[in-house]
């Protein structure tokens, strides 16, 4: 019998379940690559209802129970004094989404000397401390491409929020105003701009293809470049450094993983050297950009905008600077769990678990760190 402590985020504050807007969820055959959804060997939810939140429980609470297993589902995760840290100490499995995540820090590996599997129920398991995780020879795994089109999706809603000026718009109307010139004094065509995006992996491909119809210069920067014939259908250009790509653009979205080459990426500097009132967004994780330098650069108004939804820590603090800072459209982070995307990854969570459990090796694709290295896409995305 095994103990799994569950981090998830907190019931909607009107109760749970909700009172969903729709019947169900369109069935998506495969992810683009070809590669296969999930494929546990059942579900006990109804896909397109809530799972990321406690009472969802990721819909495994009753294949937990008919397996004999522990299973502790939790909000409370962040001091010494949360549930998450009292019950580490005989956890084997730990499971929690980068949108609330349980950061599993030297720390807190110290505190739980019995944990094997750290899983992230969707992508990014940067929370994670994975050196520590190697060291320990702890498997972390995460469910490759489940929520990956939803953050592309979030993306481009977000570059053109920005560049149309959708928000203080929105709020005019609210608010009971018609004003017309308040709304568009800063509202623009996307429409032959230049737009890059740092990383063309799963997301930042997505999203590339998303952007082609719009008539906008597309770009990219990624340590490998794109197949030519990949290049020549997206008509985009390649760039050898980020900087180029900064000094070469109007939007910048950013789609690599947090790792020491990319931390603290959009510094004052690189900033700088952007073209004035270029608009920034990214859907990656935070760190990657200098948080007072992207208020600075807002206020100066080299920005013209920033989104995203990604912050440092999660959930940030009531008075976050980027809560306030000008001409954001910040959202909580939340482009990877939609109802659609739940679906997708709590079923991979059931699937990498019926494997652990039955001592099978679990899909390379969902691997980030096995055995003492990284391995599967571990390997790829954050072994450089
Ligand atoms: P992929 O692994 O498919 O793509 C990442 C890309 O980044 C790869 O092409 C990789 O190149 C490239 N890369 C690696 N290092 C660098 C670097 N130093 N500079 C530029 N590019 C680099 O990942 P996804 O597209 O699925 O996800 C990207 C990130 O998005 C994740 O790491 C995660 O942090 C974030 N994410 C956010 C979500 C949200 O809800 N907001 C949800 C899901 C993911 P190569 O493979 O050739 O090494």
């Amino acid at each position: 019998m095994a103990k799994c402590v569950m981090v998830l985020y907190p019931d909607p504050i009107d109760g749970y379940p909700p009172r969903y807007a729709r019947d169900g969820i369109p069935v998506i055959k495969c992810y683009p690559d070809g590669s296969s959804l999930p494929t546990p060997s059942a579900i006990d939810f109804k896909p397109g209802e809530m799972l990321g939140c406690v009472s969802g429980a990721l819909g495994l609470r009753k294949f937990f129970e008919d397996n004999g297993h522990e299973l502790v589902v939790t909000s409370d995760k962040d001091g010494p004094d949360s549930e998450f840290e009292r019950e580490l100490p005989d956890a084997e499995i730990v499971i929690s989404q980068p949108f609330w995540p349980a950061y599993i820090t030297r720390e807190r590996f110290a505190k739980a000397p019995r944990l094997r599997l750290a899983l992230t129920a969707g992508i990014g398991s940067d929370h994670v401390d994975l050196d520590e995780a190697r060291a320990r020879g702890v498997t972390v795994a995460e469910e490759t491409y489940s929520n990956s089109i939803s953050v592309a999706e979030h993306t481009v809603m977000q570059i053109l929020a920005l560049v149309r000026n959708f928000v203080p718009s929105h709020r005019w109307v609210i608010d009971g105003g018609w004003n017309i010139a308040d709304c568009v004094e800063c509202a623009y065509d996307l429409e032959g701009m230049d737009v890059g995006v740092i990383a063309a992996g799963r997301i930042g491909r997505a999203v590339l293809e998303r952007l082609r119809p719009f008539g906008v210069h597309l770009h990219y920067f990624d340590v490998h470049r794109l197949p030519a014939d990949v290049e020549k259908d997206l008509n985009v250009v390649y760039h050898r450094d980020v900087e180029s790509l900064a000094r070469s653009v109007d939007v910048v979205s950013i789609h690599s993983p947090l790792i020491a080459q990319t931390h603290h990426m959009f510094d004052e500097k690189l900033l700088g050297s952007m073209r004035r009132g270029s608009y920034l967004v990214n859907t990656a994780r935070a760190e990657q950009t200098d948080q007072r330098a992207i208020v600075a650069a807002l206020q100066s108004g080299q920005l013209a905008g920033y989104a995203g939804d990604v912050w440092y820590p999660q959930p940030p603090p009531s008075d976050h600077p980027w809560r306030s800072m000008p001409n954001n459209a910040m959202t909580p982070h939340v482009s990877g769990t939609t109802l659609s995307a739940q679906a997708r990854y709590a079923a991979g969570t059931r699937e990498i678990l019926e494997d652990w459990f039955a001592g099978k090796p679990i899909r390379s694709e969902y691997l980030i760190v096995e055995g003492g290295r990284f391995a599967g896409t571990g390997a790829k995305s954050y072994a450089h």
